[in-house]
């Protein structure tokens, strides 16, 4: 497969035409200056030195030297002065004590009895020094100002880094900005920008146990800007994705709410989409109205809070009807995301039961609504049978092959026909890729994600890649494509990370593999059904 061109390698500036000189113009002006006044102080070395006008002409060429090594400050009499008579100091000791004498065939000075014969030179020295100093400044000053400020250096031309815009801070975005990272290094080639509207990435596999009350929220969130050192991370809303003038729209919080902010533009070389997903309620707004999402921290926060606030209004409410509205709790979905948080909830609300003596056990109610007749899809049917027993025991009803079709506040409406009385429900009956890739011109599948090659490249769009959640990636082991799922998001982050490095080398991308590790599910009561690599566990050890 033919490497696509780096989108990177825009045109740069202009190459820098070829020095004409062996120095550049500034350094040749700075030692000719520097030439003049050495041969000006050079006169008093002459004078005070044995080698007459080899003297001079030293002096000549450690005034050039001196110069062209000092950038000139205009004025700056006392501090050029000084620094040429500190160089007094060295300069006789290099020259007088120890090169003159090795020149005339004698041993180097610095016996007591030599340094006591070449010591009047120093005082030569250290008036060469200043004289060549003050000349220096002044003739710079001089020159600047019949001729101009010396040119500037020319810096070596650096190519534009690349540019690679990450939307989405999940698991996908994240792992990918992580490892172009660890790629790169301090590689200044390339600039990574990692767009998300939250500012830490959030460990899913774990937000049942933070409904569930087990574990602090603090626990499954890392902040995006400590785990991401070089990254730019802009919190923001993806407003708009331009892929034509190859720019992202962010919608960022101002310092005041008062006046809403333009969107920031962004332009990007490579692009990454992992904008993930988001609860499909298939139209059924009135769902969607009562419903509780389950996908982010803040839905777990609050279903934590709003089963302790049921709690608290059953506790003193009489009607038994209205008691038993409170005290149901309905999850709609039996994949992983909604076993695991019928199995953590009903451990916590039987958990609180101690603290709350005016509700009996019976009165509680975790209901579990699948439309089909087995839970856990992903899972083999022995161990989906051994989840749905387990949870069972401990007091979980399962409604399987119901639909839910309706609800309004107090009430989920069934099909088949029914109707649980209740304040609490659950969506993890479904989800849909982000509906901002659903906008974009490139080519998505009926659920909405958008359909990349085995590289994870969308077809047709140099620099354009997806993964994760939000994208249809072909599993090459399978012959399928991939599972929305962390395990599967991660490794696709690292294989993209790789592709868009060699495409910036010019290297062709290859495709993603991966042979997936297995499913693990808690269902409460620290036990667990796993099948990892074929092999299946269940209970405490699993
Ligand atoms: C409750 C639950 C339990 C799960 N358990 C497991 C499990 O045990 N094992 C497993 O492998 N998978 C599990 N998953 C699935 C897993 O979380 C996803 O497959 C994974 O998160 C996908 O990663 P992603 O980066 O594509 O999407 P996400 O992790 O969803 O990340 C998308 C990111 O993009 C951000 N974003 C979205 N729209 C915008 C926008 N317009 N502007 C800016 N940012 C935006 C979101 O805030 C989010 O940070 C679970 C999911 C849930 C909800």
């Amino acid at each position: 497969m033919a490497a696509p061109p780096d989108p990177g390698a825009r045109s740069g500036r202009p190459a820098s035409p070829p020095r004409p000189g062996l120095l550049p113009p500034r350094i040749t002006r700075r030692a000719a200056i520097g030439a003049c006044a050495g041969a000006a102080g050079g006169l008093v070395l002459g004078a005070t030195l044995p080698q007459g006008w080899a003297a001079v002409a030293l002096g000549v060429a450690v005034g050039a030297c001196f110069a062209a090594a000092v950038r000139p400050t205009r004025a700056a009499h006392l501090d050029t002065t000084v620094s040429a008579a500190a160089l007094g100091v060295p300069a006789w000791a290099l020259f007088s004590v120890i090169l003159l004498p090795l020149l005339a065939g004698e041993e180097p000075q610095w016996t007591a009895e030599g340094m006591r014969g070449v010591f009047p030179a120093l005082a030569g020295w250290l008036v060469y020094g200043i004289a060549t100093g003050f000349l220096v400044q002044a003739l710079s000053d001089l020159v600047a100002r019949l001729v101009g400020p010396e040119p500037e250096a020319e810096r070596p031309a650096r190519p534009e880094p690349t540019r690679v815009v990450i939307v989405g801070g999940g698991f996908a975005g994240v792992a990918t900005a992580a490892e172009l990272e660890r790629l790169s290094g301090p590689d200044p080639a390339i600039q990574i920008t990692l767009v998300s509207d939250t500012n830490a990435l959030l460990f899913t596999p774990m937000l049942a146990e933070v409904a569930a009350s087990s574990l602090e929220a603090t626990h499954i969130s890392t902040p995006l800007r400590t785990t991401l050192r070089r990254t730019a991370v802009v919190r923001g809303r993806v407003a708009a994705l331009d892929l034509d003038r190859r720019e992202v729209a962010v919608a960022t919080e101002g310092a005041s709410d008062a006046a809403p902010r333009e969107p920031v533009r962004i332009g990007y070389d490579h692009l990454v989409l992992a904008l993930g997903s988001v609860s499909n309620y298939f139209g059924a707004d009135r769902i969607a109205a009562v419903a509780f999402d389950f996908k982010a921290l803040g839905d777990a926060i609050g279903i934590r809070n709003h089963v302790i606030d049921l709690f608290e209004r059953a506790e003193s409410e009489r009607d038994p009807a209205r008691r038993r509205e409170l005290l149901t709790f309905v999850i709609a979905g039996g994949g992983f995301a909604g076993v695991e948080l019928a199995g953590g909830l009903n451990d916590f609300a039987r958990g609180m039961l101690a603290y709350y003596p005016a509700i009996a056990a019976s009165e509680l109610q975790v209901v579990l609504v699948h439309s089909r007749e087995r839970i856990l899809p992903e899972l083999s049917e022995r161990l989906a049978a051994y989840a749905l027993e387990r949870m069972r025991s401990r007091g979980v009803t399962f409604r399987l092959g119901t639909r839910v079709k309706d609800a309004r506040p107090g009430a989920v409406v069934l099909d088949p026909p029914d109707e649980l009385p209740t304040r609490t429900l659950v969506w993890t009956a479904g989800t849909a890729p982000s509906p901002l890739v659903r906008e974009l011109p490139v080519e998505c599948d009926k659920r909405g994600a958008v359909v990349v090659d085995a590289t994870l490249a969308v077809p047709g769009r140099t620099g354009v890649w997806a993964l994760g959640d939000c994208a249809l990636v072909p599993d090459l082991r399978t012959g399928k494509t991939c599972p929305p799922t962390a395990q599967f998001a991660l490794r696709q982050a690292r294989r993209l990370a790789r592709n868009i490095r060699g495409a910036m080398r010019g290297e062709a991308p290859e495709p993603f593999r991966f042979d997936a590790l297995g499913a693990l599910c808690v269902i409460g009561h620290q036990t667990a059904c796993a099948e990892i690599r074929g092999l299946r566990f269940s209970g405490l050890f699993a």
